[in-house]
C-alpha cells in the first residue's frame, strides 16, 4: 500500500453552455486538477478538484511542489494522517483555499484507492446509509432570458428531476421576483424550487428579498450574503421566512463549525472540492447531523452522491451543469427525483483520457 507515484494534470474544459452567477460573472470554461496515485502493489486511485478558469495551474503546483515529496512511500491507507501532513505542510501560507482545493484532489484519490483496493463502493466504505439519494437540477442560470430559463426547467423535469434551482441577483429585486413568479407558474406546485443568490446582496437587501420570496414556497435561498458573513447569516436566519443554505465557498472545517454552531443556515452545503476533500466533508456531514440539520452538496455530483448516500441526514444532491460526464464512461440515471450511488468500487468514475487530453493545460 506504499505510494509509489503521484501524477497531477490540469485541464481547462469548456462548459456546454456559458453560465452566469452573481459572484463569478459569466463562465465559459472551468479548470479541473486531477491527481492519480499509484501504489507499489499496482493499485490506482483518481481524485479531482474543479475551480474557476485560470485557477487550476496554481493549485496543481501546490500538489506537485509541496505535497508530492511528503506523500511518497507513505501508507495510502492512513488517510487522516496524510490529510494532516498536507495541511501542516502548507499551514503558514494556507489553512484554506487554494490549499483546500489541492488537498481535496489528493484526498479523493486516496479514498478512491482505498475503495478499489478493498473492493467496496465509496458510499459503503464511508458508512453506508442509503444509496438512493434525492437530487435537484442546479443549472438554471442568471444570464438566461425567461423563455430559456423555463425551457431549461422543463428539460430538467423531462430528464427525471422533481426539484430545480434558479439563480437570483439581477440588478433589481423586482426583476428577480418576476423571474421566480414565472418559474413557479411554469413548473406548478408539485415541482420543488430552490433559489441561489450567489452572494449578491447586502443584509438589508437580503432581508427584504426573503420577505418577498416567501410566497413562492421555496425549499431554500442559497448564499444571499458573502460566505464568511456569519453574523449576517445568523441575523438573517432569525428573520427570514425562507430557509437558508450556504457553505459552497467555505474552505475549512473550522468555518463550517462557525456556520453551524452560530445557527447561520437551515441547509449546510459543503463541497468536497472546496473544503479539503472527502475527509473534512464527512466531518461536516456528521456535525450537521449532530445539529439535526439536513445536508446538501454543491457541484461534483458524481463524487458527492457517495457522500450523501453515507449520511443519514442527506437531503439533496446538486446535479450541476458542468458537463463533466462527457468525459466519464459511466453516469448515473435520474428517476422521479432520485439517483442511486454506483456499486462500482471506489467512486466508480472512469475518465475517458483520450477525450480529456485535448484540454490539458499543465
Ligand atoms: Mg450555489
Amino acid at each position: 500500500m506504499l505510494i509509489k507515484r503521484l501524477t497531477v494534470d490540469t485541464f481547462r474544459i469548456p462548459l456546454p453552455v456559458a453560465m452566469e452567477a452573481s459572484s463569478s460573472g459569466v463562465m465559459r470554461a472551468f479548470d479541473m486538477v486531477m491527481v492519480r496515485i499509484n501504489t507499489q502493489n499496482g493499485d490506482t486511485g483518481v481524485g479531482y478538484s474543479v475551480m474557476l478558469e485560470g485557477q487550476g495551474p496554481a493549485i496543481a503546483i501546490i500538489i506537485d511542489k509541496v505535497f508530492r515529496d511528503k506523500l511518497m512511500k507513505q501508507d495510502s491507507r492512513n488517510i487522516e494522517f496524510l490529510w494532516h501532513s498536507m495541511w501542516h505542510r502548507h499551514h503558514y501560507a494556507g489553512r484554506g483555499a487554494p490549499v483546500s482545493f489541492a488537498i481535496a484532489a489528493v484526498d479523493t484519490a486516496l479514498w478512491d484507492l482505498k475503495g478499489r483496493t478493498l473492493g467496496q463502493p465509496l458510499w459503503q466504505l464511508l458508512g453506508g446509509f442509503n444509496p438512493r439519494v434525492k437530487v435537484y437540477a442546479g443549472n438554471i442560470d442568471l444570464n438566461l432570458p425567461v423563455k430559456e430559463l423555463l425551457e431549461g426547467a422543463s428539460r430538467s423535469i423531462d430528464e427525471g428531476h422533481r426539484s430545480v434551482k434558479m439563480r437570483l441577483g439581477k440588478p433589481t429585486l423586482t426583476e428577480d421576483l418576476t423571474r421566480v413568479a414565472e418559474m413557479r407558474k411554469h413548473i406548478g406546485d408539485d415541482i420543488e424550487l430552490m433559489t441561489d443568490a450567489n452572494e449578491a446582496w447586502s443584509i438589508d437587501q437580503a432581508t427584504r428579498a426573503t420577505q418577498r420570496l416567501a410566497e413562492f414556497d421555496l425549499i431554500w435561498l442559497e448564499e444571499p450574503l458573502k460566505p464568511d458573513d456569519f453574523d449576517g447569516y445568523t441575523h438573517l436566519r432569525q428573520k427570514s421566512p425562507v430557509p437558508l443554505a450556504a457553505g459552497e465557498n467555505l474552505h475549512t472545517l473550522a468555518e463550517f463549525r462557525e456556520l453551524i454552531n452560530r445557527g447561520c443556515v437551515d441547509f449546510p452545503e459543503p463541497d468536497l472540492t472546496t473544503c479539503g476533500g472527502i475527509t473534512p466533508f464527512m466531518k461536516v456531514a456528521r456535525l450537521a447531523e449532530a445539529h439535526n440539520l439536513p445536508l446538501i452538496s454543491h457541484g461534483a455530483h458524481q463524487l458527492h452522491i457517495h457522500l450523501l448516500a453515507a449520511s443519514p441526514n442527506a437531503a439533496y444532491l446538486e446535479v450541476h451543469g458542468f458537463g463533466l460526464e462527457r468525459f466519464m464512461t459511466h453516469t448515473f440515471e435520474i428517476d422521479q427525483g432520485y439517483a442511486v450511488a454506483p456499486a462500482r468500487h471506489g467512486h466508480g468514475i472512469e475518465f475517458d483520457f483520450d477525450a480529456l487530453m485535448q484540454f490539458q493545460v499543465s
